[in-house]
Parts: structure tokens; sequence; C-alpha cells
């Protein structure tokens, strides 16, 4: 059922659109006809390839400047800025920062910080020049706001995340974009499923040990499913986010509240 008939039809990206989180945006938003592009690293087509009515799918790397000049070059050539921008794309890497890699630090860094400043730089500043107000919703994560053990590098990507937010805000506030982030607490996905098992091994527990300690960490008592997320993001994408702007809105069941 279609909640917002003012997305009929409007454009949105979704980068990581391939699963998870990501996923699901994508189908929120074709409920409500948008016209859907997912953009993942999974996807091998560097031309925009056309699903369905309203579905697109093309190749990205965030972290890879030319593959989203490539991605900007497509939606440009083929009529599709976006009036929404939901950038969803992330990874995480788990150890103690003590013992950790380097480049798993860079790694993470690379796909959820720069990534991050670099479809929002190439795809905002399109939505711009064509003077098209619209939305920007970043996934950021409850990790933007507080420390976890083992996740040093996510911690460090996804404070960033946020300080992006906050910034780009204000300078495109005069645009009339909004940019918002989206904080998320332990959502049920195939990251979170290989986060358990990292977990697991480094803290010498199960993955079943750390579902549970999981799940009493939920004041609501469960953990979120990847729709929950995607809910908070159709309201940051509508008007009924109009007079939001530079937030981090906690998706947690309570578990965050700062
Ligand atoms: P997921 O691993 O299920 O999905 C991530 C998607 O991003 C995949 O489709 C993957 O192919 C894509 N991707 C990865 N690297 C990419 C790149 N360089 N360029 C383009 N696409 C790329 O993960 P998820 O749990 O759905 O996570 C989605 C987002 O939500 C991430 O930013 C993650 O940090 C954030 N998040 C997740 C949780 C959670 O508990 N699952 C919590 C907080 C925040």
């Amino acid at each position: 059922m279609s909640l917002f008939e003012e997305l009929t039809d409007k454009v949105v990206l979704v980068t990581g659109g391939h699963q998870g989180i990501g996923e699901a945006v994508a189908k929120t938003f074709l409920n409500e006809n948008s016209v859907v592009i997912c953009a993942d690293l999974a996807f091998d087509n560097n031309d925009i390839a056309k699903e369905s009515e309203q579905l697109y799918k093309i190749h990205l790397d965030v972290s890879d400047e030319d593959s989203v000049e490539n991605l900007t070059a497509q939606l440009i050539a083929n009529n599709l800025i976006p009036n929404v921008l939901v950038n969803v794309a992330g990874i995480s890497t788990m150890n103690y920062l003590i013992e950790s890699k380097t480049s798993d630090f860079d790694k993470t860094i690379a796909v959820n910080t720069r990534g991050t400043y670099l479809i929002t730089k190439y795809i905002v500043n399109e939505m711009v020049k064509a003077k098209r107000p619209g939305k920007v919703v970043l996934i950021a994560s409850q990790a933007g706001k507080n420390g976890y053990r083992a996740m040093s590098a996510y911690v460090a990507s996804k404070h960033a995340v946020l300080g992006l937010t906050k910034t780009l805000a204000i300078e495109v506030a005069h645009d009339r974009i909004n940019v918002n982030a989206v904080c998320p607490g332990i959502v049920e996905t195939s990251m979170k499923h290989r986060e358990r098992k990292d977990g697991a091994e480094i803290r010498g527990l199960t993955p079943d040990d750390i579902e549970q300690e999981d799940n009493s960490q939920v004041p609501l008592g469960r953990t979120g499913q990847p729709q929950d997320v995607a809910n908070v993001v159709l309201f940051l994408s509508s008007h009924l986010s109009d007079y939001m702007t530079g937030q981090g809105i906690n998706v947690t069941g309570g578990m965050t509240m700062n």
C-alpha cells in the first residue's frame, strides 16, 4: 500500500540495494511506485539496465571514484537524476584495535566514509545543478554515536558519516535538499550474521551467545528487521520530514537513546 503518493515516479537511487537493508529500502520505494535505481557492487553491468517497469540496476563500487563517475554519467544520460538518494552500501570488519590489520581499517573507511563522501559529492551536485529539491538519507549506525568492542574501524567510519551528514545538510539547505542519517541498531542481515560469527571467534563465545546478548540489550525486546529501517528512510524521504535536516535518527528498539 502506498503511504506517500508524492513519491510516485520520483527517481530514487539506492546504493547497496542488492540485499539486506538496501533491498528492503528498494522494495519500499517500489511499493510507492517510485522509479528505483539499485546500484551495488554485486551487479556486473556498468551500463544501467532496466529490470522491470520501475526498477533499474547498475554496478557500483562506492569507494571507487571512477565507478561513482560512471554511475553519475549513466544517470544523466538516461534522464534519471535522483529526487531521493539513499546511501546504504557499507561493510564492517571486526577485531580489537591493537590487533587489527591496517588494511581492514583502510577498507572500512574507504567504503563507509570515502564512499559516502563520493556518492553524495557526485549525486547531490547533479541534484543541485538540476535545481531539484529532494532528500538525501545516509545509513550510518548507532556505531556512529557509541563505541563498540572490536569495531574501531567501523565505529570511526560511521562517526564520520554523521559528520558528513551535518555538514552537507547546512551546505545544501538553501537548495531545498534535506540531508539526514538513519542510525540502525542490530538488524538481522547477512552482515550481522557474519559479525556474530567473527565476534564469537574473537571473544571465545558462540554466535548463539552473541545473538542472546544482542536481544537482551534491546529495550523493545527484539533485534531489528531491514523493514524497520526502510520505514524510517521512507519517512525521511517524504514531506512529513520537511522540517528535519542534519539529524541522525536512531532505529534501535531503544538500544541507543542519544
Ligand atoms: P549487507 O552486507 O547485507 O548489505 C550491504 C550491501 O552493500 C550489499 O548488497 C553489498 O554488495 C553492498 N556493498 C558493499 N560494499 C559496496 C561497495 N563498495 N559499493 C557498492 N555496494 C557495496 O549489510 P546490511 O546489514 O544490509 O547493511 C547495510 C548498511 O546498514 C551498511 O551501511 C551498514 O553499515 C548499515 N548498518 C547495518 C546494521 C546491521 O545490524 N545490519 C546496523 C547498523 C548499520
